[in-house]
């Protein structure tokens, strides 16, 4: 009997993975279908999400082959260094790096990149454009809005009904769909984590001198404040604090907000002016114990969801994608059964041990720099003063952080799939 198909792979989430894993999959021909709650406009007003990311040299090469780089490339700010600082007072990332610091340099690592930078700064909403209309040039099909309200699978197909009552159904379903995947609960896949207590408040600075593509990760008695750099002599903030303290600082008028800037950002980069909203986001660790089920795949945050602290949780859906990409891709040429249980064990081996090792650390790294107990800071301030003194440490350091690092997929190197 023939099982009716509206895909080859139903895609349910079409933000920044879901997106890149449709240009991926198209671009080894796989007849591939997104799906998302989201008109595909509204995600690129500047109200709908005012978060940057930083972005790993070896994710904006897939963006390259897949025809996005070349979109959002004009928004991508070089990260040239990336300087981490732990400082007791407010106001002492304006200080120049005498007490404890680690300094990253692109052009140590110049051999083994070709010249790429450490990564890439872009606000997400440029990475949405981009995305959006390389999606809209390869003719892939989006169905939005439209949101799935239930995924069912049996042997021989999975099937996803939306909220009209569309039900549409395919070989294989990937859950693309966020931190609260609907996709994952349906097909009971549990998740494990903790929250920090904490939530990122994120705002978008024009400042009066250039930031010379340095990116600052400062940690305070308070928790991290990250300065990143964006162009047009723009910065991103993302700055930890309580939850009660963070409804404040959003709330509060433009010239208090400044004011707490200006304690903390000291004058380094002379005057500091917040342009457009601000947001405050929910810090949370969340891993999905598999990432597959019977004819379905999680991939982003569906998967996993870390604290943005070492600026790694989109990088890591955008690894996932390369990975599955090449599964998926390889499996239909020779054939096989896209949505099978040895295809998708594939992916999962490639990508599970990457993702716990990742979030693990990103949980240690996060625990180890959010607190002021005197012992603690010591033993991390020695760390990072041993780090910095190594060279082939650093070097190890910065090739984790621009994914270039383990058995990298075809697209993460700059290879069509
Ligand atoms: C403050 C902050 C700073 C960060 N900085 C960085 C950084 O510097 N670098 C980095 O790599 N990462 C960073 N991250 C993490 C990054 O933002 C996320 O990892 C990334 O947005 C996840 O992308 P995603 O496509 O998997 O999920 P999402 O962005 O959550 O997209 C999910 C999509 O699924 C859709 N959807 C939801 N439900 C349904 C449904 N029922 N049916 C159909 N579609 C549905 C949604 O509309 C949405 O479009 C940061 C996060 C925070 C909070």
């Amino acid at each position: 009997m023939t099982v009716k198909r509206d895909a080859d792979v139903i895609i349910v989430g079409a933000g920044m993975a879901g997106a890149t894993l449709g240009l991926a999959l198209a671009s080894g021909g796989i007849d591939c279908l997104l799906i998302d709650p989201q008109p595909f406009d509204a995600q690129l007003e500047p109200t709908f999400d005012g978060r940057a990311c930083a972005i790993a040299f070896s994710a904006f090469r897939q963006w390259r082959v897949l025809g996005a780089g070349a979109l959002i490339e004009p928004h991508a700010q070089r990260i040239e260094q990336i300087l981490v600082t732990d400082g007791r007072a407010p106001g002492a990332a304006a200080a120049s790096p005498s007490g404890v610091w680690l300094r990253f340099d692109s052009s140590e690592i110049a051999d083994r990149n070709e010249g790429e930078p450490l990564g890439y700064l872009v606000e997400n909403r440029r990475i949405r454009a981009g995305l959006t209309r390389a999606v809209e040039t390869a003719g892939i099909p989006v169905l939005a809005p439209a949101r799935v309200v239930s995924t069912q699978s049996d042997a021989a197909s999975a099937r996803v009904t939306l909220a009209d009552g569309r039900v549409l159904t395919a070989p294989l379903v990937i859950g693309v769909d966020g931190r609260g995947s609907k996709v994952r609960s349906d097909t009971g896949i549990g998740v494990i984590g903790w929250g920090y207590g904490h939530v990122g408040v994120v705002a978008t600075v024009d400042l009066e001198h250039d930031h010379g593509g340095v990116a600052y990760e400062h940690f305070l008695p308070t928790g991290p404040f990250a300065i990143l750099p964006l162009t047009e002599r723009r910065a991103s903030l993302v700055w930890t604090e309580t939850p009660e303290k963070g409804a404040a600082l959003k709330a509060a008028r433009p010239e208090v907000f400044e004011a707490h800037l200006r304690r903390r950002f000291g004058p380094f980069l002379g005057g500091v002016k917040v342009s457009g909203p601000r947001f405050t986001y929910p810090l949370s660790l969340q891993l999905a114990d598999r990432m597959t089920a019977q004819r379905v795949a999680l991939l982003g945050d569906a998967a996993h969801a870390v604290h943005p602290i070492a600026g790694q949780g989109l990088n890591l859906g955008l690894k996932d994608v390369a990975a599955l990409a090449e599964v998926l891709v390889e499996a239909a040429r020779l054939g096989e059964d896209l949505g099978s249980t040895a295809v998708l064990d594939r992916y999962a081996r490639w990508r599970s041990v990457d993702n716990l090792g990742v979030a693990l650390a990103t949980d240690v790294f996060t625990r180890l720099f959010s607190n002021d107990n005197p012992v603690v800071r010591a033993t991390r301030d020695a760390g990072m003063a041993l780090v910095n003194r190594i060279g082939p440490a650093r070097r190890l350091f910065m090739s984790e952080a621009g994914g270039a690092a383990g058995d990298l997929p075809r697209l993460l190197r700059g290879v069509p799939v």
